[in-house]
């Protein structure tokens, strides 16, 4: 059985061979791209119903030395398999707690909150309570401005021992948030036993608005669960004001998007109406 496995690599799929090897020589890259230094942190603003910055979402860049920008749609997932995504996690983590300390002595942004997304390898780590509190510690940010996004795969993998680990960090202030709400394998019955702060809606749904009926039902009740179960609720993907108005009409008060503002460097981030 062995020899013909063997074999049957000799037929193999030439297409499929080629997107392996290139699959590897990414993952070897992203290897050396964190102590080479090709991470990047990007930022994008929420807003509230009058257009002012709330928060801020922390998104990952990889400057790619000879590919380019490298989407983390892309390598965020290879990340996961391997591994890397606790290396890469922690970077992230520290990177944005160092910005969201610098917000916090300003006065004039002292307000700001910061989204962290979490990957669920990460969040699994068995010190990854101690890390997030280690991290705030050393940089100085303040836990209660501090929001760990999480997705429901996580939840529904390790649903006590994700339970505990989100009910320790909350004691210390820090908020959570649910991503991507609607497209995972929704029970909507942990809504009511995680502590929770925020639901942002996926902007699968966001895009189909005005389109769709569906996207619109789904939509508008996400909005009122949201409200009923007393969390804060963000829109993602807010491309229209179509869709902003919309969105108002239907009772949602917090918006992110690329009418707002697509992610940028820290330095190119407006946070002024
Ligand atoms: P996400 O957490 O759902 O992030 C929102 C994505 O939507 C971002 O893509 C953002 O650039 C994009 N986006 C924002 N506004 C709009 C809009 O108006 N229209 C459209 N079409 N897209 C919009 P991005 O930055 O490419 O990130 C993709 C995904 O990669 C993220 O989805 C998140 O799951 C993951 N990711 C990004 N940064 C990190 C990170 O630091 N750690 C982890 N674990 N995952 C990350
Ligand atoms: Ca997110
Ligand atoms: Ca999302
Ligand atoms: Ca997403």
């Amino acid at each position: 059985a062995k020899a013909a496995g063997r074999n049957t690599l000799a037929f193999f799929d030439p297409e499929m061979q080629v997107r392996l090897q290139a699959r590897a020589r990414l993952e070897a890259d992203l290897r050396q791209a964190l102590p080479k230094g090709e991470l990047r942190l990007y930022y994008q603003p929420q807003v509230d119903e009058r257009g002012v910055v709330i928060g801020v979402e922390a998104l990952v860049r990889w400057q790619h030395p000879v590919r380019g920008q490298v989407s983390p749609g892309e390598f965020i997932p290879l990340a996961e398999e391997n591994r890397l995504i606790v290396a890469i996690g922690h970077w992230v983590l520290e990177t944005a707690c160092r910005q969201l300390a610098a917000w916090a002595a300003d006065p004039a942004r002292s307000a700001l909150s910061l989204s962290v997304n979490v990957s669920p390898r990460q969040f699994r780590e068995p010190d990854f309570v101690d890390r997030v509190l280690e991290t705030l510690e050393a940089t100085g940010a303040p836990a209660s401005r501090l929001k760990l996004e999480v997705t429901e795969s996580l939840l529904l993998e390790a649903r006590d021992e994700a339970r505990s680990r989100m009910l320790e960090l909350r004691a210390r202030g820090v908020g959570f948030a649910l991503d991507d709400f609607g497209t995972g394998y929704s029970s909507l019955a942990y809504l009511k036993r995680l502590p929770l702060d925020q639901l942002k809606i996926d902007q699968s749904f966001v895009r189909d608005l005005l389109e769709d009926e569906a996207s619109e039902a789904i939509v508008a009740s996400t909005i009122a669960l949201a409200q009923s179960l007393k969390l804060e609720v963000v829109a993602e993907g807010v491309e229209t004001e179509a869709q902003r108005a919309w969105l108002l009409a239907h009772g949602c008060r917090a918006f992110q998007g690329y009418l707002f503002g697509r992610p940028v460097a820290v330095e190119a981030l407006e946070l002024d109406a």
